[in-house]
């Protein structure tokens, strides 16, 4: 029997579209946030762009969904984002799914599941039960890796910081104690 060939479903300017969100994530990295980027997207342009600043803004809704579809409200002068799709690397949380069901973003496309938090059908599945007000079609696993790789190196990098941290206090604090034993005696 011969395979079946595995159908690509998203276009090249899906791939476009997820790349410039990869960089978003990036801009939130170097900020020193969870790397986690988003776009919308109307008729083939980009009319918002988001990035995590949940730490710098205090804010633990500053979600790159959420901040995007704020923009994308201002732009369009209309909360309801009608005819649009959102390309977030990480699958949306359960308050960023909510967001996009009441601002009517009609297609989501995201990169990779979020196993803790994951609101598109990780975790739960807040589109499930969608069509009573609005219906948006989900779609995942579009740079799939490079977007999982993106999030784990920097949760590695951060893991490495915080062990490196805890040796440097661990070293001080010893170090003092030395000194003052040092100076009783
Ligand atoms: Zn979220």
């Amino acid at each position: 029997m011969s395979e079946v060939p595995q159908v690509e479903p998203f276009s090249p300017e899906d791939h476009q579209f997820m790349r410039r969100a990869m960089e978003l994530a990036e801009l939130a990295e170097q900020n020193g946030e969870v790397p986690v980027g988003a776009v919308l997207v109307k008729d083939g342009e980009i009319i918002a762009e988001g990035w995590n600043q949940s730490i710098g803004d205090h804010d633990a809704t500053a979600h790159a969904e959420i901040q995007t579809l704020r923009k994308a409200g201002q732009v369009l002068q209309n909360y309801r984002l009608l005819d649009t799709t959102l390309y977030v690397t990480l699958e949306p949380c359960p308050m960023c799914a909510g967001a996009l069901l009441h601002s009517r973003v009609k297609r989501i496309v995201f990169g990779a599941p979020d196993l803790k938090a994951g609101a598109a059908g990780t975790v739960l599945n807040l589109f499930e039960h969608q069509a009573a007000y609005h219906y948006a079609d989900v779609e995942q696993g579009l740079l799939e890796d490079e977007c999982r790789s993106q999030l784990q190196s920097f949760f590695k990098r951060r893991r490495k910081e915080k062990k490196n941290q805890r040796k440097a206090t661990r070293f001080t604090s010893t170090h003092e104690a030395k000194k003052g034993q040092n100076n009783e005696g």
